[in-house]
Parts: C-alpha cells; structure tokens; sequence
C-alpha cells in the first residue's frame, strides 16, 4: 500500500548524498518487511557481528572474585551449547563427524588456559572477556608459527571457542557499535535497541536488517528518529559489503544494491514525489483530529527519546500519548540519578507548554536491555523481568524515577502509566509506591501536582480479560498493540520467520480490543491506542470504528493518521 507517509531525512538535504551512480557492479534488489517509511539512497555500512571482540576494562579488587565467577559459568554455558550442536550434528550426520567438536570441549577443560586467565583477572584486574581473549590469542599465535596443517586446524577450533566464550561474557547486546565516518546506510544481521541507540543519529541514513519485524522496538526507533528501515531482509548483512551503493525503500520494503543509472533517476524522481505529499499532509497540522461527521480524537505523539519532543511539536501533537524512558536509561552507562532524570522530564514537560505528557515509567527487558541492570541473559525475555515485574522487584530505581516525574509535574500536564500489566495487585502495590513518594516529596518541601493521572498499558491478554477491574483502579487505558498482539498470537514481534502471523487485524484482538474499550467506556475513562497498529492505515478506520479516544503515534506519523481520520 502506498502510505504517503514521508520522512524527515527525505527532506533533508544529506538523504541524498551525491552517491556517483553505479554501473561496475551489478544491481540486484532484496525484500523484507517496511519497518519505517522513506526512500534514501546512500552508502551501505556493514556491521560485523563475527569480529566481536572484547574491550579491556580495569576492574576493581573487590569484583574480581565475582568477575572469575562469571568467567566459570561463561565456559559452563559454551560447553553446554557445544554439547548441543555435538548431539544435533551427531543425529544428523553420524557420531564420527560429530567428534570434531571433542577439541573445543577439551580446550574449555584446559587447566592452564583456566588457571592463566583466572589469574589474569585476579592479579592485572582485568575483565574476564579481555583475559580470556588474551591468553587464547597467545596460544593461537605460537600454534599458527608452527607451519603444520594440523596445529593450523586447531588454532581455528581455538577462535571459534574464543569467539564463543567471549559472545557470552559481554553478551550479544553488549556489541560496541561505532558509528559510520559519514552519513550511510547501516547493514546489520540484527541490531539490539541499545545498539541502535549508541548509533549517532546525524551519520545514519537508514537501517536494513536480515531479522525483525514491524514493531520490533528497532523499527519503532527508526520510525520516531524519522529514518527509514526495511527489516526481515533475511540474509542482506551477507550479500551487502560496506561501500555498496543502496537505495532503502521504506515505504515498499526492499533494498536495491549498485543501482544502475536508471533505476537511481526512478528512485530520485520518487523522493521528490514524496517532498509534495509531505507538504501536502503538513497543511493539515493546525486543523483538528476530526471526522466528517464530527467526532474527534485525541492525537498525540509517541516518543522514545527526550529530543523528539521538538518533531512532536513541528507536527502538531496536542500532547506526548506515551514517553518510552527506557531508551533515555539504556543509552546511559549507568543508572541515571534523580536528578538527572528531573531534568529530562521537566524539559520535555515544559516544551510541550502545557499540553499533556505521558511519562511511561521503565518498560526496560525483553529486547530494550542497559548491561548495567541485567548482569544475565533470560531464556525467555519477553516473558520475564520486564516492565512493571522489574520495577516492583527494584523499588530503589521505581522511586527513584517517580520521584522524577512527580517533580517534572509541577511544571505542566503529566499522566503516568505503567508497563505490562497483568494483574490487578501490580497496581495497587505501583499506587501505593506512589504515594508513598508523594509523602516523601511533601515532608522534602518538592513541588509537584497532586492529580497526576494514573494509567495502565493494556498489552496482555490477562490485563484485556481484567480490564474491567482495572477501570475501576485507573484514570486511563493506553492500548499497547504492539505487545498485545504479540502476546495474544504467541507471534515474537521481532521475529521475521513468522512476521506473517502479526496479525493487526486478527478477530481475537478486534474481540480484544472492543472488550478494552467497552471497559473503560463503561467506568468513564478513556482508552486511547498508542501501538504501532494506530498507523496502519486500514487499522486506523477499524479503531475509528472500535470507539477508541485517541491515537499516539510518532511524530512523522502524525499527519498521516490525521489525514485519514478527516477523510472517514
Ligand atoms: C506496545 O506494546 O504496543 C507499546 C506501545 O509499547 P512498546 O512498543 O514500547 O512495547
Ligand atoms: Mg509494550
């Protein structure tokens, strides 16, 4: 479908950078899945996962006991893992051929390279990642200097045992990415949020990655930085080399690499259609969210990092319908102070001039990860600690960031809401937290407003089914679409294998979301929608129809919405 939707970078002059059209190499197009819209032509930027390698860090006396302890089960798990490609490989292709997995085993039961690089962390006080990378790095330099093809072999074994431990000390999401020299497209197998948002915005033109889906929080990114972004390429990160020229069809979801000369003029012609329609839809900023027939909607903006409260500004959002802060806590290194988090809020608060700002509290886990809060990995992280689980499990950094927000209160319209809900004890206990830090706010002399509104997400089919319990605890509903869906359909939202099971429109979440809707409507409170599902053209007449308050979308995303609101 053509979306019309047109994103900032298409405007902006460095979109187009002066790419000299390409006819040395042959042009080829690859396909996936429209995660946010936009036509840029650029540079590819390749990340490369398999040249993981750990960065030295000093660790304190006092850690290096525990920093052995991680190194230990770091081994445990490699072996583990070894064990279980040993066994699938053996069931496929026969014990014989399996048994050339013995050697990495035996080399993670190798005494000496345990005893040198325990004793490297103890005595240089280096992190486990760094020493283990060391001394296997040693041993396979003094094999490669002895020219035998056996020894060789082995040295290869001995990267890939040290590739597979070091993988698991820092963590995939602990990958440091380093920006692009100058504005490109970045390639990548996958890209963690955190990862995206160490990306430095001015240099990144647009993202295209081989697994993902649409509402993947990495597409959600993209959508609210305005940067264009095809996922679920499946295998691009390997056919794309750093330097190829690119054209990343947002809007349609396809790559085209080395574009000839002819399809470069198409696609240019394209980008300037798209700079009308984009002017076009602007002209709508100043009119009202309204139908035809006069009903009319709340239209607010979603925004993931504090600086896009400006975009949200430029299209006319009549409040901030969902303020994401996890990213503002995973792009720092460690947990932000009270303080600091006031500051943020309070100017987001204060740039929106009175209109209403949501402040979701930390949704962090599931994909949205800071390595300083989680030390270990989950099996299963869209079902564990994440939302409001972590935060009531971690009251220290709950109020702290209340606390924040309250303070930011008193300078404009805040509403608070929390994160996956489940159960209606989750509420009462986040309710009582808060008074609590109101007390602690009065007894400290803090201004704040003492009629935040308080919200729940409804993104878990247990909170739809107890939806009318929590009417009756709450000022408001927000409708998480993105999570309900993904819940409800036990569909991954990140996983591109079986992105054709997101269904928006599916019966159970139309059933689903009338039930939300009914529940609140029935207590008087609002339900508004703030998923990704509010921006899906066809979706957006369904929830006209479905009754709901409002729409929070990104900010780009906006005139888009509003346009088709006015039109039914
Ligand atoms: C949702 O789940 O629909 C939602 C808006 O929250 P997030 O995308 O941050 O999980
Ligand atoms: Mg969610």
């Amino acid at each position: 479908m053509e979306t019309g939707k047109v994103p900032e970078s298409a405007n902006a002059p460095s979109a187009v950078p002066p790419v000299s059209d390409s006819d040395t190499k042959e042009e080829f197009t690859r396909e996936g899945i429209s995660a946010a819209p936009g036509i840029v032509i650029g540079t590819a930027f390749v990340l490369d996962h398999e040249k993981l390698s750990a960065p030295e860090e000093t660790i304190r006396a006092q850690d290096t006991e525990n920093e052995i302890a991680r190194f230990r089960e770091a081994l445990e798990k490699t072996k583990a893992e070894l064990r279980k490609i040993k066994e699938s490989l053996a069931a496929q292709i026969g014990d014989d051929h399996a048994k050339i997995f013995e050697s990495h085993l035996l080399i993670l039961a190798d005494v000496t390279v345990i005893e040198e690089t325990e004793a490297f962390i103890r005595d240089e006080r280096r992190n486990a990642a760094w020493a283990f990378q060391s001394v296997l790095t040693k041993v396979v330099t003094s094999l490669r200097a002895i020219k035998d093809e056996y020894l060789a072999d082995r040295s290869t074994d001995i990267v890939d045992v040290r590739r597979r431990v070091v993988r698991h000390l820092l963590g995939k999401r602990s990958r440091t990415v380093a920006s692009p020299p100058e504005p490109s497209i970045i390639v990548a197998h996958e890209l963690a949020p955190s990862e995206t948002a160490q990306l430095n915005r001015k240099v990144i033109l647009g993202y295209a990655t081989d697994s993902g889906g649409r509402t993947s929080h990495t597409a959600i990114l993209a959508r609210s930085q305005g940067v264009a972004a095809v996922v679920a390429l499946e295998s691009a990160s390997q056919e794309i080399e750093t330097g190829d020229k690119l054209i990343l069809d947002g809007n349609l979801g396809t790559v085209v690499v080395n574009p000839s000369r002819a399809t470069l003029t198409m696609y240019r012609k394209e980008i300037r259609r798209f700079k009308k329609l984009e002017k076009q839809l602007l002209t709508l900023t100043g009119y009202p969210a309204d139908t035809l027939d006069g009903r009319k909607f709340e239209l607010v903006a979603n925004i993931d990092l504090p600086e896009e409260v400006k975009s949200a500004s430029n299209y006319g959002a009549e409040g901030i319908g969902l303020f994401r802060t996890e990213y503002f806590f995973i792009a720092q290194e460690k947990l932000p102070s009270e303080d600091e988090q006031f500051r943020v809020y309070r100017a987001v608060v204060q740039k929106m001039n009175g209109k209403p700002v949501t402040i979701r509290v930390l949704d962090i886990g599931g994909d949205k990860i800071a390595d300083y809060i989680h030390s270990s990995p989950e099996l299963n992280p869209f079902m564990g600690w994440r939302g409001i689980r972590f935060l009531l499990t971690r009251i220290d950094i709950f109020k702290t960031q209340l606390r924040a927000i309250y303070r930011a209160s008193s300078y404009g319209k805040v509403n608070i809401l929390l994160p996956l809900i489940v159960q209606l004890d989750e509420v009462t206990k986040a309710r009582r937290i808060c008074e609590n830090v109101k007390e602690e706010l009065r007894k400290g002399r803090f201004k704040f407003d003492d009629d935040v509104k308080f919200g729940v997400m409804i993104e878990t089919p247990s909170a739809v089914a107890i939806a009318d319990a929590l009417a009756k605890e709450v000022d408001f509903f927000s409708i998480g679409t993105n999570d309900l869906i993904q819940y409800t359909m036990a569909v991954d939202r990140g996983n591109s294998k079986i992105a054709h099971l997101y269904q928006h429109l599916h019966p159970s979440i139309i059933r689903f979301l009338k039930m939300t809707v009914d529940a609140a409507h029935k207590r008087d409170i609002p339900a508004t929608i703030c998923g990704e599902m509010a921006v899906d053209p066809l979706s957006t007449v369904v929830l006209i129809g479905l009754q709901v308050d409002g729409f929070s979308c990104s900010p780009n995303m906006m005139p888009e919405v509003k346009r088709i609101i006015r039109s039914v």
